[in-house]
Parts: structure tokens; C-alpha cells; sequence
């Protein structure tokens, strides 16, 4: 499912920040520091009733301009904003009435022909929502008195959110195809990846739009697998993106873990691993996707006195949550390894969504406790009853135990390699539950 990209704009003290905060879910990520913007934080789990959206919260328009430059950055980014998000929700503060520089930005808004709600924001009391009628003059539609702080108002804003966003139950993306991301740093070679995996005898089948205006997947037929390459319109645009852009591209390839089964996480062999990749790393591993990790531009790995298995040893060191992700060398330009990436998808994806028999799952659990029996503390012992594969992608382990809080990390950490020792689930991150039952 494509998740909406909902951006809150205004002028700097109206309360974005607030709404922000109101709106984010557990997983907030920051995800630029352009010059002239106190932050951009984007939430990756936000919910409102059934929907799930990113929001964004985006750099405010100054009233007071210090000087030219900033104010044409802050414009840039309201643009960007207004370009990229699928909807705007643009904030205003009743206390300070309709402001100038909340009609500069209203104009570009309304350029925009975006959804677009207007949020009068710090309506705390019922006098103040008297003062939202003044708002009508910018032109985008019906005030709607919240106060973020108080957080009142804040269900119908939302309301009204969804209600011009296209319904999500449109979502074209193959059930029977395997979802793909490719994620990495702006410049890594991923449109290059793409277009190498895709290009040439292997024609798309079709990019089909998805849910939300700027998203467009690609349906790719594979020797007969389908597979759809998540949000691929700016991988399949070429030419540079302005500065910017890339905030939104962070953000969209964000939306886009969420919805696939693997990553291909791709790294630039000229400067790996940098934060900016492990960042990417971490939503992965919160989002518990199967992963593969490409080192592009291999092409150069001579000049840069790069050998592989050193590559492979400061990947793996960077990257713990998948043990033995499976690495992929590849040259975008030159057409090497991504015969072998195609393969390692699929490997991958099979990894992710099997099942193992019953039997033999407690079998290899009941192996490992005779081998190494679980330790107590002090007099008390936990004891493990019961483990089955309570689902698949991710795969997770259902262990049914007495005082399952005295199984130590380390030992869990066994069971899991014991798993993997014997099933594999290459490339695929393995959870673990415990349920606590007594006297069985
Ligand atoms: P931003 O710069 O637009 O992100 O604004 P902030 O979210 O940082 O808020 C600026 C100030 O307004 C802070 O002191 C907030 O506590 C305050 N504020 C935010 N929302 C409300 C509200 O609904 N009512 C009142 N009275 N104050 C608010
Ligand atoms: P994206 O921003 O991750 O989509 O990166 P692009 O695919 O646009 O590539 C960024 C730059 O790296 C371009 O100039 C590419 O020509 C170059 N590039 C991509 N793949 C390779 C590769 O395998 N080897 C070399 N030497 N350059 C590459």
C-alpha cells in the first residue's frame, strides 16, 4: 500500500511543530538540515483510524526575512514541498491573524492545485475559534479551528486530510508479485542499478500509478516471476534532482520499505558505509524487511585499492541485524553482477516468506536445549514448552515458555543462530516472541 506523504507548512511559532508531535507515531526520522530550516522530520508510522501516512514536518516561511537568500531557500522548500507531499496541511496562528507572509505562501499554495487544509491553529478556547473567519481571505478553503497543544480539532482536520486524498483501496500493485525497494544515498548508481536490471531484452511490463499521486511502481516480469520495483518515478526520470528533492526522495524511499518484501540496500563503493546508510539500515531493521545489499560502482574498486572480501567484512560489521546478509558486487555502467543480483532477490524473498514444518522447528529447538541447557538464575528456571513458526515475512518464532524473562539475550541469541543453522533465512531478519504460560 503507497503511503501518503502529508507535508505541514507555515510560518515559524504557528505550531507545526506541535501538530507534528500530535500527528507522529513511534518512528520519527530527521532526514535533512538545508540551511535556513530548523529541521525536517519526517514520521514513519503515523496512523489516523485505518489510514497510514508519512508527515512531514517542513521548514517555516519567515514573516521577517533577514535577507534574500534565506527567504528564496525557505520559498524553495515550501515549492518542494508543495511538489512532492500529497497533501498540505498549512497552519496559521489566530492570535496573529492573517499575516503577510501567510499570503505569499497561501498564493503558492493555491499555484499548487494540491489537497490542501487550512489549520487555524492555537483556537484553545471558543472566543479564539470566533477568530478563524478571517482566514477565508487566503483563499484554501474552510479554517478549522484546532489547537495542537490542547489537541482538540484535530480528528476532523485529519478528516478532511483523507477525504481529498484518492481512496486507498485503488492499489494496483501485483498481490502475486514480489515487491522490491532499491534504497540508498542520492548517487549511489540506484536508476542506474534499475535501468540495467530492467532495461534493454527485459522490457517492463507496465508502471502502474499508485495510490497517491507521485507514485509510480514498476511491474517487471522476471523468467516468469513478476516483480514490482516499488516507487520507481525517480529512478526512472533521469537527470539530477535539485537540492531538496532529495529530502523527498529520503522520505518517499522510506514509504517505500514500508510497502516492500526486500531491499536492495545500494552502496557506493567509492565512499561506503556512511551514516546516511546506516540511517537506511535502521528503518530496515525496524521495518523487518529481507535485505541485499549492493556495493556499486565495482568498476573502480582497483583505483580504490577495494578487494572484496575486506568490502564484504565492513558491510557485515555495519549491517548486524541481518546476520550474513548476502552482498552483491556490482557496475550499473558496465552490466557486472546484476545477473547475479536478480537471482539473489528471489533467493531472498524465498527466504523471507517460508515456512518450516512444525515438527521439525521444535525438533531443533529441543536439539539445542539438550545441547546446551538453558541456564537459570539463582532458583529459578525458565523453562521452554513450546516453539512453533508463527508466521511468515518476517519469519517469527512463537516460543511458549515459563518465566520466559529469564532467557537471557545471549541464549536467545542462540536458539536464533540454531534456526538459521538449520533453516537458513539467508537475508531475512528472524523474530523471536515469547509468551509466558505456567505449569505445563
Ligand atoms: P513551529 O515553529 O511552527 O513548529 O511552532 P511550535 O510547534 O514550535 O510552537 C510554537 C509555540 O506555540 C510553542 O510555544 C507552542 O507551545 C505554542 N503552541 C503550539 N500549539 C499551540 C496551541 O494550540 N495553543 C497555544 N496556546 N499555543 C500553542
Ligand atoms: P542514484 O541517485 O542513486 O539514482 O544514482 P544514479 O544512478 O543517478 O548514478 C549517479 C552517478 O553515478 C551517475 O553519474 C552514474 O553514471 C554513476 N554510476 C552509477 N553506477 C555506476 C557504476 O557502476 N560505476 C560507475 N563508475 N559509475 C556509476
Amino acid at each position: 500500500m503507497a503511503l501518503p506523504v502529508v507535508a505541514i507548512i507555515g510560518r515559524p511559532n504557528v505550531g507545526k511543530s506541535t501538530l507534528f508531535n500530535r500527528l507522529a507515531g513511534r518512528r520519527i526520522a530527521i532526514v535533512s538540515d538545508i540551511p535556513g530550516t530548523t529541521r525536517d522530520r519526517v514520521s514513519i508510522d503515523a496512523e489516523w483510524g485505518r489510514y497510514r501516512y508519512l508527515v512531514v514536518d517542513t521548514a517555516g516561511v519567515e514573516d521577517q526575512p533577514h535577507n534574500e537568500l534565506m527567504w528564496d531557500d525557505i520559498k524553495a522548500q515550501v515549492e518542494i514541498a508543495l511538489n512532492q507531499a500529497d497533501a498540505i496541511i498549512f497552519v496559521v496562528d489566530v492570535n496573529d491573524g492573517v499575516t503577510n507572509a501567510d499570503r505569499d505562501a497561501a498564493n503558492m499554495v493555491r499555484r499548487a492545485e494540491k489537497p490542501v487544509v487550512l489549520a487555524a491553529n492555537k483556537a484553545d478556547t471558543l472566543s479564539r475559534e470566533d477568530m478563524i473567519y478571517e482566514f477565508f481571505e487566503l483563499g484554501l478553503g474552510d479554517p478549522h479551528p484546532i489547537s495542537a497543544y490542547h489537541d482538540t480539532g484535530i480528528g476532523d482536520l485529519m478528516q478532511n486530510v483523507f477525504e481529498q486524498l484518492p481512496p486507498f483501496e485503488d492499489q494496483p500493485i501485483g498481490q502475486n508479485s514480489i515487491r522490491v525497494a532499491i534504497a540508498g544515498r542520492p548517487n549511489a548508481g540506484k536508476s542506474a542499478l534499475f535501468n540495467a536490471m530492467t532495461g534493454e531484452e527485459r522490457a517492463i511490463v507496465s508502471p502502474v500509478a499508485g495510490t497517491t499521486r507521485d507514485t509510480v511502481d514498476s511491474l517487471f516480469d522476471y523468467e516468469g516471476t513478476r516483480i514490482t520495483f516499488l516507487d520507481t518515478a525517480g529512478l526512472r526520470r533521469r537527470g539530477k534532482a535539485e537540492a531538496g528533492i532529495e529530502k523527498y526522495s529520503a522520505i518517499r524511499a522510506i514509504g517505500a520499505i514500508e510497502r516492500c518484501y526486500v531491499v536492495v540496500l545500494v552502496l557506493d563503493a567509492t565512499e561506503f558505509v556512511t551514516a546516511q546508510d546506516q540511517h537506511i539500515g535502521g528503518y530496515i531493521d525496524d521495518a523487518s524487511r529481507a535485505t541485499v545489499v549492493v556495493i556499486n560502482k565495482w568498476d573502480l574498486a582497483n583505483e580504490l585499492g577495494l578487494v572484496k572480501a575486506e568490502a564484504a567484512e565492513a558491510v557485515r560489521n555495519r549491517f548486524k541485524f541481518i546476520p550474513d546478509v548476502p552482498i552483491v558486487f556490482t557496475s550499473a555502467l558496465k552490466g557486472w553482477g546484476v545477473d547475479t543480483l536478480l537471482p539473489t532477490i528471489l533467493e531472498v524473498f524465498g527466504e523471507f516468506s517460508k515456512q518450516m514444518p512444525r515438527a521439525e522447528v521444535s525438533r531443533v529447538i529441543f536439539d539445542a536445549m539438550g545441547e546446551n541447557p538453558l541456564p537459570g538464575i539463582g532458583t529459578r528456571r525458565p523453562r521452554i514448552y513450546r516453539c512453533i513458526q508463527s508466521r511468515t515475512s518476517p519469519p517469527t518464532f512463537q516460543f511458549t515458555a515459563r518465566n520466559p524473562e529469564l532467557i537471557h539475550f545471549s541464549y536467545r541469541r542462540y536458539l536464533e543462530n540454531q534456526l538459521r543453522e538449520r533453516f537458513g533465512f539467508k537475508g531475512s531478519p528472524l523474530r523471536m516472541t515469547f509468551q509466558s504460560r505456567e505449569d505445563e
